[in-house]
């Protein structure tokens, strides 16, 4: 299972693929209840049985479900730490200072060390912790009109970034700062969910119903590449919050 960031070519925006969880649902006392156990039921059916209505039911609910009001207030801090960090590592960091001036023109191994550093200043600021990731670097054109700019994948907590010339990280490092704080988001969204599954987050957690929401979009993931629509590849709960936080490193950088 990976999680993605994909553009069409000139119009930005973000993909990802899929994984599997477990957990344990309350009642259906809620509407938001309803919606997760609805959520569930969809992607039990499976792709390639659903119908196109269930589809389109699946599509829409994955839009509007969350995000957990409790969860949004202790995350807007793991964005505004995440800008702090951010401007200080511009700051102060000789060789980050450097990329933001002239990215083009930085070697393949300094851009590398660069990457790491962000991704280490996200790590800093996001509560839980989370463990580094292992990143990697390719070089991949356009597919089937979609240029994929970079994956996160949780089964071997890797982030691949494509350099290609095309792909964000092939662009600028303001772009190349965005995809990797939202794949690395993809990480920390497993955090969460891996949390829920092994009760370290329970039902008294503020984190529990973004949990169950991440949960629940991890079963019905949405994926242009399984043949998915990109509307509904981009606005499931899970791409959603990776976008908010690459709006704030837009906003702070
Ligand atoms: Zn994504």
């Amino acid at each position: 299972m990976s999680l993605g960031n994909k553009k069409k070519p000139k119009q930005p925006s973000t993909k990802s693929a899929k994984g599997s969880c477990g957990g344990s649902y309350g009642g259906e006392n809620k509407p938001i209840d309803k919606k997760i156990n609805r959520l569930r039921e969809l992607a039990a059916i499976g792709r390639n049985k659903r119908t196109s209505e269930q589809n389109q039911e699946l599509c829409k609910l994955l839009g509007n479900t969350g995000p957990s009001t409790v969860f949004e207030k202790r995350d807007k801090k793991n964005r505004e730490r995440l800008t702090k960090e951010l401007q200080k590592l511009v700051k102060n960091d000789k060789l980050v200072a450097k990329a933001s001036e002239d990215w083009s023109t930085m070697s393949d191994p300094d851009k590398k060390k660069v990457m790491k550093k962000v991704l280490a200043a996200q790590r800093r600021a996001y509560k839980p912790k989370m463990a580094a990731p292992k990143i990697e670097t390719y070089n991949e054109g356009v597919k089937d009109g979609f240029i994929t700019n970079g994956t996160y994948n949780h089964g071997t907590n890797t982030i691949r970034v494509n350099m290609n010339s095309q792909a964000k990280a092939g662009t600028s490092f303001e772009k190349t700062v965005m995809l990797l704080c939202h794949e690395q988001a993809h990480k920390y969204q497993h955090l969460i969910v891996d949390r829920m599954k092994s009760g370290k987050i329970g039902p008294s957690s503020l984190y529990y119903r973004q949990a169950q929401i991440w949960e629940a979009n991890t079963r019905a993931y949405q994926s242009t590449s399984k043949g998915d629509s990109f509307d509904c590849y981009h606005d499931q709960s899970l791409e959603r919050h990776s976008h908010t936080v690459e709006d704030a490193v837009a906003a702070a950088i």
